[in-house]
């Protein structure tokens, strides 16, 4: 098992528009910067930076206004600002303070040499596919973008606000998974998920070998899952996105939360092997609750028809429920994901369903057994949930009976939980903004 080192968190990117308001630990960090520090005894003041070496940097027509994220580095900001990258400051250029001068002009050096070093480290993938492509880091993601324009809703959206929609949309998808398991970040392992999204299936093609050691033939996507590295290609199919944005994202959704899973608590492949029904079933949790019908087919997954019966999943499970064909609940949960059939796979998204219902506060403990103990389902099940598996049975069938609709539906089904999530013990002492 790898343990993913701490990584270097980089300050924010902010135009002098968006100075408002700072995180805690930013601004703490500030203060200290700008109390002015021990003079030599006889070294003057600055009146051009208030002796503290800097100088407010205004980033020459452009802004990230309407971004509220923490974006750390965008490309299009930095290169449209060759004198600072995108930072707010420049060091005092005459600075009468000497001590000051140097002070700021050694963290500025520091600070321009880490942004030369992302903008080439990203512009690899640029010249291994022979385009122009937007990059963008957040608290959790690398995105690299190369979708020209996106219609979402009636408004047409270009590249770059485009690419910064989407960055939003993975950060909206971390949390999620936080919030649904009433855990914080100290859950998560630390890492940034790489996220590549392309058009065309050209470039796809070029990056998925490098980037997640598998190729893409005819597929949407490939990830390579764990820490710390771990990362997502995919391209715009025409077949599956349809040129239609609400698809676009929930196909991200589906896909990058397989990555996101496995960082909780360091969930690494075992999953996908151990316990297939718990695999398949978070990833197509995120994806109904939030859409509705699946789409997604992941190639390890080896879906056909994802739908083998009727479109709406939670009627086609209630049916079969009732009419007694429903699979042996042990025999779904003894296979590994890529074995599991539409039919089973759709049950598994219930039992899934089922607990995320019972107690969503309890998911995480129940991964954990699975995780670090490798116990059977049966032991995961009482240590986490109380549960045997007789009264597993008993209570899943029940929620089926009064949740489940035998009419088909369409959209996205938010089912309130017996128990909300909440943070554990311990949890929201952090420093998480
Ligand atoms: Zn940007
Ligand atoms: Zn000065
Ligand atoms: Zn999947």
């Amino acid at each position: 098992m790898r343990l993913s080192p701490p990584l270097p968190t980089p300050p924010p990117i902010r135009s002098a528009r968006a100075l408002l308001p700072l995180p805690v630990t930013v601004a703490v960090v500030l203060a200290a910067l700008l109390v002015p520090t021990s003079l030599g005894a006889d070294e003057p003041l600055c009146g051009a930076c208030q002796t503290t070496g800097r100088i407010a940097h205004e980033h020459p027509a452009f802004d990230h206004e309407n971004e509220t994220d923490d974006i750390e580095f965008c490309s299009v900001s930095m290169e449209l600002d060759p004198e600072a990258l995108g930072l707010d400051w420049v060091p005092c250029p005459k600075c009468l303070a000497p001590s000051k001068k140097e002070a700021a002009e050694r963290e500025w050096n520091g600070l321009m040499e880490l942004r030369k070093k992302w903008l080439a480290d990203r512009r690899e993938v640029d010249t291994l596919t022979k385009t122009t492509l937007m990059h963008v880091q957040t608290k959790h993601f690398v995105l690299t973008w190369g979708i020209p324009k996106i219609k979402v809703g009636k408004r047409v959206l270009k590249e770059h606000e485009a690419m910064h929609l989407y960055a939003k949309r993975l950060e909206e998808t971390y949390q999620r998974i936080l919030d649904l398991c009433g855990i914080d970040e100290s859950a998560m392992v630390s890492t940034r998920v790489r996220v590549f999204m392309f058009e065309g299936l050209r470039e796809a093609q070029i990056a998925a070998p490098v980037y997640t050691n598998n190729p893409i033939s005819s597929g949407q996507k490939t990830n390579l899952i764990g820490a710390p590295e771990s990362s997502l290609v995919s391209w715009d199919d025409p077949e599956k996105i349809l040129n239609n944005d609400e698809y676009r994202h929930q196909f991200l959704v589906h896909a990058v939360s397989h990555n996101l899973w496995h960082l909780v608590r360091e969930y690494t492949f075992w999953l996908f092997k151990e316990y297939g029904w718990v695999y398949e079933g978070l990833a197509y949790y995120m994806e109904t609750t939030q859409f509705g019908t699946p789409l997604v087919s992941c190639g390890q997954e080896q879906i056909e028809e994802p739908n083998w019966k009727g479109k709406c999943w939670e009627s086609n499970v209630k049916k079969a429920l009732i009419a007694g064909k429903e699979p042996s609940v042990l025999d779904v949960m003894a296979k590994s994901a890529d074995q599991l059939s539409p039919m089973e796979r759709q049950f598994a998204w219930s039992y899934i369903d089922y607990l995320m219902w019972e107690n969503p506060g309890k998911m995480d403990d129940m991964i954990r057994v699975m995780k670090f103990d490798q116990k059977p389902t049966r032991d995961a099940l009482k240590e986490a949930y109380g549960l045997s598996m007789g009264q597993f049975i008993d209570n899943w069938t029940a929620f089926v009976r009064s949740e489940y609709s035998s009419k088909p539906f369409k959209g996205p089904k938010e089912r309130t939980p017996k128990v909300p999530a909440r943070p554990k013990d311990g949890a929201g002492s952090g420093d998480s903004d």
